[in-house]
């Protein structure tokens, strides 16, 4: 819980350029373009590209390409579209990890020729047994000592595609008994015969994260290198590595708490499986926690960079409660979304008393904050719609809305009072009949007669019907096992209400902006909506309902 502004790494920051160790910030965004980004990112993007803006400095995106196996180029597409959606922008400074792969790899040869790097012949698994445990020291490979003509003969080979994938490995000679595992010979380049989105067939061997990361940053002059914790132990073979090879600048890796929340997994290896598995029906399905999912569910940029502000930035792990997260999207809706009506589960009404064939249009305003806003009218007339919920024909004692003989008002309109249910063969009731008072237009009665409750409504004739999907969280369990995730799947993630009605203003407007349905909560047009099929999401309640 930071003020803007007021975290450890902006401390850093501001002391760094106070002490003209620095005369301009610069910092980065890495994604890999492996999927698409989710929230867990937005921190990131909002952190590095943030302090670039306060502190006039430049923030760069930069895609760490070095694994084309599992890249695609929707991805890129993608995560540019989302820093963009998000309120962030690059400028000129996009760059690629795969444009230094020529320099990474003549530095790579420079570490072989100081005895710095090794090509070793085993196997994955050998490496991985070999290099020992937290409390054991790992084994120098049988390999560890060939001559430095031998690893420039062998690497060259690799690079030529002379050897199978796998085959060979390049590691970094550091110390096989050092106590950060990091440090026991890490690998530096594998070999992949794949074809890469940028670079085609012309490499067989790709550098590691390790290897391309912190020489990306050097390169780029990168001077605060942010990440998350869990790259804390890998920061001193990123120093070592700046400190042995002929690197224009000497970045700083700084590390901060990943995001978690609540309800959420975020790891893009579970929501490739979600995708994949058709569990959701794509990367924007509106119950991802990817940025796509958060746009398509009507989910504001501002709640999202308000929620990431609140969060702030710590050094410790910890999970948010995704109660949070609702609370901003909320705040900010309420403030900016035109207030309109729609019936999710329409029953009709019949209005005895009022003349048939007349209409007549009732005023509604359009948020009850902001005069600017304006009004628009709405029909009323002899046939309506309410909220099926919002009759019970033998209703508890604290049920204050329609009842048989009880009177209620509906909004912007006249009281009606209940006077007749009628039910199908099955005992269903399919209608309502009422009366209604013309002397309470605008919803007042002149004779001070009080009414306990005031329903939304729509016209039958004019309202248009609609689909209007209710998204509840993905997991049912608050925190979810990523290793097995289908079994915390929510079942009733998804409700789809096929009947629902909504105002002609709704649907004649091709707003892409979210509205509030009075009393429902809030609402965004689906991607799939058509003219003649409309299609709402709805974004989130107007209460926490889950969370109690
Ligand atoms: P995953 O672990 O899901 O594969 P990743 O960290 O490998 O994600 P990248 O594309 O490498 O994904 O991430 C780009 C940047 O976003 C990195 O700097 C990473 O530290 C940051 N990032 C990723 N997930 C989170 C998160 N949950 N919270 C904060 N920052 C994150
Ligand atoms: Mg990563
Ligand atoms: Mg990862």
């Amino acid at each position: 819980t930071a003020e803007a502004g007021r975290d450890f790494i902006r401390d850093i920051v501001q002391a760094d350029l106070s002490s003209h160790k620095h005369n301009r910030i610069v910092t980065r965004f890495p994604p890999e373009p492996n999927g698409y980004l989710h929230i867990g990112h937005a921190k990131s993007i909002a952190l590095n590209f943030g302090i670039a803006r306060e502190f006039g400095g430049q923030c760069n995106l930069r895609f760490d390409d070095t694994n084309p196996t599992k890249e695609e180029q929707e991805y890129i597409d993608s995560i540019q579209a989302d820093v963009h959606w998000l309120g962030y922008d690059w400028g000129n400074n996009l760059f690629y990890a795969s444009d230094y792969f020529e320099r990474l790899y003549d530095w790579a040869e420079g570490l072989i020729k100081a005895g710095y790097a090794y090509v070793d012949d085993q196997s994955q698994e050998e490496i991985r047994t070999s290099r020992g445990t937290l409390t054991e020291p790992g084994k120098n490979s049988p390999f560890r000592d060939r001559s430095v003509d031998e690893n420039l003969d062998l690497f060259r080979r690799m690079k030529a595609g002379e050897f199978s994938n796998g085959a060979r490995v390049l590691r970094a000679r550091i110390d096989m008994a050092a106590g950060n595992i990091n440090l026991r010979d890490p690998v530096l380049y594998r070999i992949l015969h794949a074809h890469h989105p940028r670079t085609g067939d012309k490499w067989s061997i790709y550098p590691s994260y390790d290897y391309a990361h912190g020489q990306s940053d050097a390169i780029e002059g990168i001077t605060h290198s942010i990440c998350t914790l869990e790259f804390e132990d890998h920061r001193p073979l990123y120093e070592w590595l700046l400190d042995k090879l002929p690197v224009p600048s000497k970045p700083r890796q700084y590390e901060m708490a990943r995001l978690n929340l609540t309800y959420t997994l975020l790891s893009k290896r579970v929501l490739t499986q979600l995708v994949r598995d058709g569990h959701v029906s794509g990367w924007d399905d509106p119950r991802m926690p990817t940025i796509a999912g958060l746009k398509r569910r009507g989910v504001p940029p501002a709640a999202v960079r308000e929620f990431i502000k609140r969060i702030g930035v710590a050094k410790a792990n910890s999970v948010v409660d995704v109660g949070m997260l609702e609370f901003c999207i909320r705040e900010e809706l309420n403030r900016t979304a035109l207030r309109r009506m729609a019936v999710l589960r329409p029953l009709k009404v019949v209005i005895e008393n009022y003349p048939e064939g007349q209409v007549e249009e009732i005023e509604a305003i359009n948020h009850p904050d902001n005069p600017e806003a304006g009004t628009r009218k709405i029909a009323f007339g002899r046939e309506l719609y309410i909220e099926r919920d919002d009759f019970m024909e033998n209703p508890p004692k604290k049920f204050f809305r329609l009842s048989p003989g009880t009177e209620v008002r509906l909004r912007y309109a006249y009281f009606i009072k209940c006077t007749g249910v009628i039910k199908d063969a099955a005992g269903e009731v399919v209608e309502l009949r009422a009366t209604y008072d013309p002397a309470t237009k605008g919803g007042n009665a002149p004779d001070g007669r009080k009414v306990k409750a005031t329903m939304h409504w729509l016209p039958a004739a004019q309202s248009k019907p609609a689909e209007i999907r209710i998204y509840n969280q993905l997991f049912a369990n608050p925190s979810p096992n990523a290793a097995d995730f289908a079994a915390d799947l929510n079942p009733q993630s998804l409700e789809v209400l096929s009947d629902a009605r909504v105002e002609p203003a709704i649907a004649e407007g091709n707003s892409p902006d979210p509205m509030q349905f009075e009393r429902q909560g809030y609402f965004v047009r689906d991607a799939d909506s058509r003219p003649d099929k409309l299609v709402f999401n709805r974004t989130i309640g107007l209460r926490d309902t889950f969370a109690k």
